[in-house]
């Protein structure tokens, strides 16, 4: 039960047409009727918006719209009021500081929606997906996070846990009737349930490739012999990018740098850093640095200088991104300025051919770049695992299902069974927050911002 009244700005921090403070506990009405000149507030209906004024003893403070809130009926399923009033620094404060005074608490990071977990208005995996859905900037981050909000992943792991349930349900019965030896379940069933949940937890669990390229971009690595065109093709792509998006105000060149998105997906160019500096220069192709900086990729783009490489020297370049076993693009390079030869070779590679420095191609290269990173999963609508710690409590619960298996082949007694058995149950709650620790909690929530 949370006595306190919650207070903070639910709008970004800054000057903006209208701010929006948002309150939430069960004086919210009353505290905030103290302070606003207009319909009483006490006596309107929940879903109403009221205009007047915020006054501050004689001082008209701002004048403001009142949403209105009555739980359970409200975010937090509290009684919650959001005060959209003008987008001033001083009046935001002003406001924010009046109900303070008049018995507010300042709201914590993320502390809203910690209420709306702890009151059941979702579970913990859809209360993460809103944080992930405030920071989606693209369109594939958007859906992931709004299929997991909408809980299509709490569905799936609750299916799971039901099973499981079940599972352990008929093992604690022979438990019971231990004198007895009877078997309620059939050994042979009982593996084969869980290899089908071992099946779904890898489905799961590999998804996570992909969901964490979604949230992260997808680590990409430019590589090339030095002088092959690398930062020139990396600037080609992202000035493209900064050109679209330094049009919308208020968005900072850092957000978006090393990014490109493609159709909606992000495309993080990783080691950049090294392209940029001379000192990459000095690398050759077959550097251990390189090498692993490559094998950490999920996409390689490989640039060939076909003005500058000679034929003996391709087929080598060739041979060895075909070897490093990490998906890759061939790209030719300085098609402006192409030794025919080298071009031929390329083409017969299927080469992609461009000229970085004349933007020539770049297009059917980001079309090239969407099509390695297979995205089947996501178009189908398949749940993604996005989240870190989502994954890690599923490869415990996985850890904790293989013991039951051999628990299974070594006949181990019911009760070590029924403690395997349960040990999962607990991982797979983990991720829902049936089963949660005040440190988890305070560390998902932490990490949203204030006034959410
Ligand atoms: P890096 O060492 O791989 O990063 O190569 P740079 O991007 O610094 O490019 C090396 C040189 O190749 C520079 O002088 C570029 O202007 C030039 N260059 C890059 N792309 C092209 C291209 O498409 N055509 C031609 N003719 N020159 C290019």
């Amino acid at each position: 039960m949370h006595l306190d009244t919650i207070v903070a700005l639910a709008t970004p921090p800054g000057v903006g047409a209208i701010g929006v403070i948002r309150v939430s506990g069960p004086k919210t009405i009353e505290l905030v009727n103290e302070v606003f000149k207009g319909k009483d507030l006490t006596s309107v209906k929940s879903h109403t918006i009221h205009l007047g004024t915020i006054r501050d003893g004689e001082t008209i403070v701002d004048e403001v719209l009142i949403s209105l809130f009555k739980g359970p009926n409200s975010y937090t399923k509290e009684d919650v009021i959001e005060i959209s009033c003008h987008g001033s620094q001083f009046i935001i404060q002003q406001l924010i500081k009046l109900l303070l005074r008049k018995g507010a608490r300042l709201a914590k990071a993320g502390e809203f929606t910690q209420r709306a977990f702890i009151n059941g208005r979702f579970d913990l995996a859809q209360a993460e997906a809103v944080a992930d859905l405030i920071a989606s900037e693209n369109e594939s981050m958007h859906s992931a996070a709004m299929n997991q909000m909408r809980g299509g992943f709490s569905q799936e792991i609750k299916n799971l846990r039901e099973e499981l349930v079940h599972f352990a349900s008929m093992i604690e019965l022979e438990l019971d009737f231990a004198e007895e030896d009877v078997e309620f379940a059939s050994r042979e069933d009982l593996k084969k349930l869980i290899n089908n949940l071992k099946a779904l937890i890898q489905r799961l669990t590999e998804s996570f490739t992909l969901g964490n390229a979604i949230k992260n971009g997808i680590p990409t690595v430019i590589a090339g012999k030095p002088n092959a065109g690398k930062s020139t093709l990396l600037n080609a792509l992202l000035n493209e990018e900064k050109a679209i998006v330094s049009d919308i105000p208020g968005t900072t060149r850092d957000v978006i740098e090393d990014v490109i998105n493609v159709d909606g997906i992000a495309f993080r160019f990783t080691d950049t850093a090294g392209i940029r500096t001379t000192e990459d220069k000095v690398e050759a192709i077959g550097v251990e640095r390189t090498m692993s900086k490559m094998k950490a990729a999920s996409v390689v783009l490989y640039l060939i200088d076909m003005k500058e490489d000679q034929p003996e020297d391709v087929d080598k370049e060739i041979a060895f991104i075909k070897d490093l076993g990490v998906p890759y693009l061939l790209i030719g390079n300085k098609l402006d300025q192409a030794k025919p030869a080298v071009q031929k070779q390329l083409e017969d590679n299927n080469a992609l051919l461009i000229s970085a420095s004349q933007k020539q191609n770049l297009e059917n290269l980001k079309e090239a770049l969407k099509e390695l990173v297979s995205l089947d999963d996501f178009k189908s609508g398949n749940t993604i695992v996005t989240n870190l710690r989502h994954y890690e409590s599923l490869m415990q619960t996985n850890e904790a299902l293989d013991r039951v298996i051999t628990g299974i082949d070594q006949e181990i007694t019911n009760d070590f069974l029924a403690m395997d058995i349960r040990n999962s149950l607990h991982h797979l709650g983990e991720i829902t927050g049936e089963i949660t620790t005040e440190d988890l909690l305070d560390n998902i929530f932490s990490k949203f911002c204030i006034g959410k």
